[in-house]
């Protein structure tokens, strides 16, 4: 088989550990597998190549097109093969970057090895400097993660679950403590020791439905895991069935409820909500058709806020006030206080969203037309 026949296999069975996963053919020019397009932080989308180095895989995941006892056909690429095949992409100018993950073969070391040789590789015998993105396995040795994290911008450990008993209902050969929080942690303890190692962070990805977790579960997990492990971010991967597998009839999960989470999530993370401050219904769930903030918002007793006064913290809570413009109304406030709408509105405040929790000058605001 071709190193290019191989590829399509290989990134076929990486989509399944994707999220935001956009195919090559209906998002690039280029006929060519494994080209995934990441949504970088401004919500522009960056090509990466993206596969897996094998899918053999010992793991049981449930859900998982590669898991052990599936009947399929099992090959990898070597370092050198890989190493090569991207430098096609990337040379040609199809990709940005390289996003590396694999199936695990029964040395969990052996697998990192063959990764972390990847990108020394490529770092070293090619000189490639740009973005390589690699995922950590379960069970990993320290010293393995320390490698991948002295390679790559960024690195990753797939959760899966919130918790302990929701990650046994999906694998009986993954231990939640010591496979995975354990080794977030390392990741966590590294990167303060080693400034310069994997230097745009570590996220993670949790399969969503998969399941009986539940959203307030799942946004507790996270929230521990950006304030105790400086975890960057999280993704969101809404379960589908897929034939052969233990759960091919287990119902999909619909990608409402993971927009949801999405959303939610950034209150969290970006916002600096604590879980309590959203709200959920009698069985934990986001309410599919509500904005969270302003739900949020509605159980606050701090509204209305005056623009003029208001510490950041307040500004933020505000529905149609995001991080960017809470800053720059603090940093004008201060030469200039705001008198009209249209100076918010000019900052990026949705106006519509903000009027009824906002004060200027101790007067309500209704409305631009006022002006
Ligand atoms: S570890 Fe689990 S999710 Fe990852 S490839 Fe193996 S079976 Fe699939």
């Amino acid at each position: 088989m071709s190193t290019l026949e191989k590829m399509q296999v290989l990134a076929d069975s990486a989509q399944y550990d994707l999220c935001d996963y956009v195919s090559h053919s209906k998002s690039s020019q280029v006929n060519l597998p494994g080209i995934y397009h990441a949504t970088g932080h401004n919500g522009c989308k960056i090509p990466l190549f993206k596969t897996l180095m094998s899918n053999k895989c010992k793991n049981d995941c449930k859900y998982c097109i590669n898991q052990s006892k599936r009947d399929f056909t099992r090959l990898e690429l070597s370092p050198e093969e890989l190493a090569k095949a991207f430098l096609h992409y990337y040379n040609n100018g199809y990709v940005n970057g390289l996003f590396l993950s694999s199936g695990i073969s029964n040395e969990i070391d052996e697998t990192m090895n063959k990764t972390i040789e990847t990108a020394r590789i490529l770092r070293r015998d090619y000189g490639y400097q740009d973005y390589i993105h690699l995922k950590i396995i379960p069970g990993s040795s320290k010293d393995s993660i320390k490698r991948a994290m002295s390679l790559a911008n960024r690195v990753s450990l797939n959760i899966e679950a919130a918790t302990k008993d929701g990650l046994s209902e999906i694998t009986s050969t993954k231990d939640y403590n010591k496979d995975i929080l354990k080794r977030i942690d390392w990741m966590h303890q590294i990167a303060k020791k080693n400034p310069d190692y994997a230097k745009s962070g570590h996220t993670t990805q949790l399969i969503v439905g998969a399941n009986d977790e539940s959203d307030y579960e799942i946004l507790k997990r996270m929230d521990s895991l950006y304030r105790k492990a400086d975890l960057r971010r999280s993704y969101f991967s809404a379960f589908s069935p897929v034939e052969g597998t233990d759960f091919e009839k287990r119902e999909a999960c619909s990608s409402d409820r993971t927009a949801q989470l999405y959303h939610a999530d950034a209150l969290l993370n970006d916002y600096k909500f604590k879980v309590k401050e959203l709200v959920f219904d009698e069985d934990d769930k986001l309410f599919l058709n509500e904005d969270p903030k302003i739900l949020a918002a509605r159980e606050m007793d701090i509204f209305p806020v005056e623009i003029n006064t208001a510490p950041y913290r307040e500004l933020i809570r505000v529905p149609g006030i995001g991080p960017k413009s809470a800053r720059r109304i603090m940093s004008i406030r201060k030469k200039m206080p705001f008198k009209k709408l249209e100076d918010l509105q000019k900052l990026g405040v949705v106006i519509k969203r903000a009027e009824p929790y906002i004060q200027l000058e101790g007067a309500y605001q209704n409305s631009l037309d006022n002006y």
